[in-house]
């Protein structure tokens, strides 16, 4: 099983402008001096080391003779003055094949460590010189800023204008709720969960997300007319450029309106979902790996069912003529976003989101632990227990599950008395009929008659 629970470790940062007073110029000064010595000295230590350039840490000891004795700024902006020279000098090395020499800082920029930031009223506060502090007002037109605020200082990039605050907004940061969990299958027409609280399955529903999938749907179909009717490849590209991005535009709208009612109903949760990360690369390569791709399946299925013949003709074509990009381009722009669903629910989310691995999660019965067959799309039906459930909600059991078992506080669907209260809402129900579109409609009269 993968780590745990992923951190994104992300950063946020915050940029305003300010005028630096005296003794900020003379410390930026003073270490941009600083950082072109280190230039100097990591140059010849790369010179006699086969143009080797040294680690930072190599680096700060050849310096640390130097700084101790004719520098009084406090010991720790060694740290980041070493590490800018050095990083100046690996991109000219980069950009002239292999070629090194003596770069000359001219700008008035430096990093500053977290153990020499704070903020206090609103003011950053830099320790200069040992119990010596500069104070800068922050300018807190950033709406952010109050947000970000209670997270972990990163570090600061102060030059002669501007101050960059940066946050660590990583999801270390947030608690997770084990006593509280909802694990989310994600489906081309609905998002299924299972909230497991104090070790009790306390509810299982389906969110309709029909809509969503109605506008990907919607602007497949005018793409599609777009590359039919317009014989001018300019213009013809333009316009498919400007439905991509109305479609983009419109699904982030709807995804962002349903995360926030989620999230709002459920804030006192731990949201758990599949980790999808890799879904790309192995639901490309390996087509037969049964359930990653499954989201693939769902998804062409529907898309073959809207655009029938027209959209496999195209694709023919498309291949014949190795057109692969524009193939690419239309398959990302027609799937479900679930990534984004997912990075949208872990940011809103106050507390840390999980994310669990996806293997098998709709091959194994979490009730039994017996092997699942699927006779048709939305039945999984249990070797072991014989029970048909339905697909969707059962994954989002399993994921709870996992989510739980990650906390360390594994779950055992059937020795817990709310499964048995619960198991009906888990059983597959083929009493409605969803009628994709008219043909479908005129072959289900058909069918019938
Ligand atoms: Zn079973």
């Amino acid at each position: 099983m993968n780590h745990p629970w992923k951190s994104t470790d992300e950063k946020r940062t915050i940029v305003f402008s300010y005028m630096p007073d005296n003794n900020i110029i003379q410390y930026l000064t003073d270490m941009r001096d600083l950082i072109n010595r280190a230039i100097i000295n990591a140059y010849s230590m790369a010179k006699s080391n086969n143009n080797q350039i040294p680690s930072p840490i190599v680096l700060r000891r050849s310096l640390k003779n130097y700084y101790d004795n004719n520098i009084d700024y406090a010991k720790h902006h060694i740290n980041p003055a070493c590490r800018n020279a050095i990083a100046i000098l690996r991109s000219y090395k980069k950009n002239n094949n292999g070629e090194l020499k003596i770069i000359r800082a001219e700008r008035l920029a430096m990093r500053i460590d977290s153990e020499l930031i704070r903020i206090e009223n609103n003011k950053l506060r830099i320790t200069i010189k040992p119990h010596e502090y500069e104070y800068i007002d922050i300018v807190d037109k950033n709406k952010k800023f109050s947000e970000y605020s209670k997270y972990k200082l990163s570090e600061v990039l102060l030059t002669d204008s501007k101050v960059c605050i940066t946050f660590r907004t990583g999801t270390l940061n947030k608690p997770v709720m084990d006593d509280n969990i909802i694990g989310f299958d994600l489906n081309f027409k609905s998002v299924d969960y299972t909230i497991i609280r104090n070790n009790e399955i306390v509810n299982v529903d389906s969110i309709d997300t029909s809509d969503i999938a109605k506008t990907q749907r919607d602007y497949a179909r005018k793409r599609t007319k777009i590359q039919k009717h317009i014989k001018n490849p300019a213009k013809r590209d333009r316009k498919l450029k400007e439905a991509g991005n109305r479609q983009k535009n419109t699904v982030r709208d709807k995804l962002q309106k349903l995360t926030t009612e989620i999230v709002n109903d459920n804030s006192d949760k731990t949201f758990v979902f599949e980790d999808l990360t890799d879904i790309k690369k192995k639901g490309k390569k390996n087509k037969k790996s049964n359930n990653d791709n499954k989201k693939y399946k769902d998804n062409n299925k529907d898309s073959r069912a809207i655009t029938g013949g027209n959209n496999n003709k195209n694709n023919n074509k498309n291949n014949k003529n190795n057109n692969n990009k524009s193939k690419r381009f239309r398959t990302d722009i027609n799937r479900w976003p679930y990534r984004l669903f997912q990075k949208l629910i872990d940011y809103k989310s106050k507390n840390r989101t999980l994310y669990v691995n996806p293997e098998g999660t709709s091959s194994e019965c979490p009730v039994c632990g017996g092997k699942l067959r699927h006779p048709i799309w939305k039945e999984s039906k249990c070797i072991n227990c014989g029970v048909t459930f339905n697909r969707d909600r059962l994954s989002s059991l399993s994921i709870s599950v996992r989510g739980l078992y990650l906390c360390g506080t594994p779950f055992t669907v059937s020795g817990s008395s709310s499964w048995h209260s619960m198991k009906n809402n888990y059983l597959y129900h083929p009493d409605h009929v969803v009628i994709e579109n008219s043909s479908d409609c005129k072959k289900y009269l058909h069918g019938n008659a």
